[in-house]
């Protein structure tokens, strides 16, 4: 038997997405797991509720971990979004949302159409768990029961998905936000039925702004419109969350105008780091040093990358473009960023332009004294830095969009910062 037909038995066995399970097995299956392992494995992963005997115990939602593989639940549907995803080489549409009770709440996927709405008390018999994003999630498959319960059961949670902007995070679904179209372009892209139009650009409300793809292009997402969008969901682009408003999405156009707060939240860094990236934040800090690859610096004049000693790293040898930037360590106490401020910004601080900047390498002949006068000029300060944050396995950077000297009162802010670990 070959890979794909393995994966294809135990995806109809688990009922989970027969390309998960063809990608899990491959990645084990190449660290030279044997086969029969590895499906072991899987099986465990997807949760199935076959391998225990005996049906699963009634759990509570907040008890629920991965250690088990399958259980029985009772929960109300918070939320329930459409989606559609490829399972074995067709379309299938699969439901998507939160199931609460009084101890907690829980994502669910639910691969059959059991007609769950917001609203409804079910229990779900046998329904597999398993891992993602580091969580416990809830699978309804093909051997999952669910029986709709008359009693509506109460839950400390809000049914439905309304969220401001700044609450969305990584893999929320179902969610129905209210924004304003900030940014709007039409684009052709490559999509897995071949060429195909999106639009993408920034959405904002009073809390933030995110950018988005709309799959299915809806005549009322356009530059400046204000649009309720229900059922969308939440996925990582590079490095930070994006709202994606699919087919399944409900898009109306409102009669009052979303406004955009002009200012980004504020975070610590840590509190910024650990939600993963953020699309507009703002954070306070000292700057410890200027990085190399700062001042006076050459971009590819293909690829825009830097080039080191004349050197690009995938077109060799190249006469590289003059730019100016400036890669500081900002430092807030929670943690450090990489704060990235391009030729407009370093600039200013610099207090020169290129051409100022080329000269004075030129006299002092070393390209280095550029930076060396932007870390005198900053170096030791405390910042406001505000812009794009995206993290990685080399640390977080921040994109910056705006740099200014911080005029908080330090010891009131270590006092406010002290008072935030207290409590
Ligand atoms: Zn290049």
């Amino acid at each position: 038997m070959d890979l794909e037909s393995h994966a294809e038995d135990l995806a109809s066995d688990l009922g989970v997405d027969n390309e998960e399970v063809l990608e899990d097995l491959r990645n084990l299956v190449e660290y030279s797991v044997p086969i029969d392992e590895a499906k072991g494995s899987l099986r465990r992963k997807y949760g199935d509720g076959s391998a225990g005997g005996g049906g699963p115990t009634a759990t509570d939602v907040g008890s629920i971990t991965t250690d088990v593989s399958a259980v029985t639940v009772t929960g109300r549907v918070l939320t329930a979004g459409e989606r559609s995803i490829r399972y074995q080489g067709s379309d299938h549409v699969i439901v998507e949302g939160r199931l609460a009770d009084g101890t907690g709440v829980i994502d669910y996927t639910a691969w059959e159409d059991f007609g769950l709405s917001p609203g409804d008390t079910i229990t779900a018999g046998n329904a597999g768990v398993r891992e993602w994003n580091g969580e416990p999630e809830l699978n309804l498959g093909e051997s999952t029961s669910v029986a709709f319960e008359d009693d509506p059961l109460e839950v400390p949670y809000e049914v439905g998905g309304e969220a401001d902007l700044a609450d969305l995070a990584t893999g929320d679904r179902a969610v129905t936000v209210e924004v304003s179209v900030v940014e709007c372009e039409r684009r052709t892209i490559d999509g897995r039925d071949g060429e195909t139009e999106i639009l993408s650009g920034v959405f904002g409300d009073e809390s933030g702004r995110l950018p988005f793809t709309n799959w299915d292009p809806d005549p009322a997402i356009e530059e400046g419109s204000s649009v309720r969008i229900e059922n969308a969901y939440v996925r990582e682009f590079r490095g930070v969350p994006e709202v994606n408003v699919s087919e399944y999405s409900t898009v109306t156009l409102m009669d009052r105008e979303v406004d955009v707060g002009s200012d980004a939240p504020t975070m610590s860094v840590r509190e910024a780091v650990d939600s993963g990236g953020v699309y507009d934040v703002a954070l306070v800090g000292n700057l410890l040093a200027v990085r190399d690859g700062s001042g006076l610096i050459q971009r590819c004049p293909e690829c825009n990358r830097v080039v080191q000693r004349g050197q690009c790293r995938s077109h060799g040898d190249v006469e590289g473009v003059d730019d100016l930037r400036t890669k500081a360590i900002v430092d807030d106490g929670t943690g450090t960023v990489t704060a990235i401020l391009g030729h407009d910004l370093t600039a200013e601080i610099y207090g020169g332009d290129i051409e100022d900047a080329r000269e004075e390498a030129r006299e002092a002949m070393d390209q280095e004294v550029v930076a060396d006068r932007i870390a005198e000029r900053i170096v030791g300060r405390e910042y406001r830095v505000r812009g794009h944050l995206s993290v990685d396995e080399y640390g977080a950077n921040l994109d910056v969009s705006e740099f200014s000297e911080s005029d908080d009162d330090p010891e009131a802010r270590a006092t406010a910062y002290l008072e935030g670990i207290e409590a």
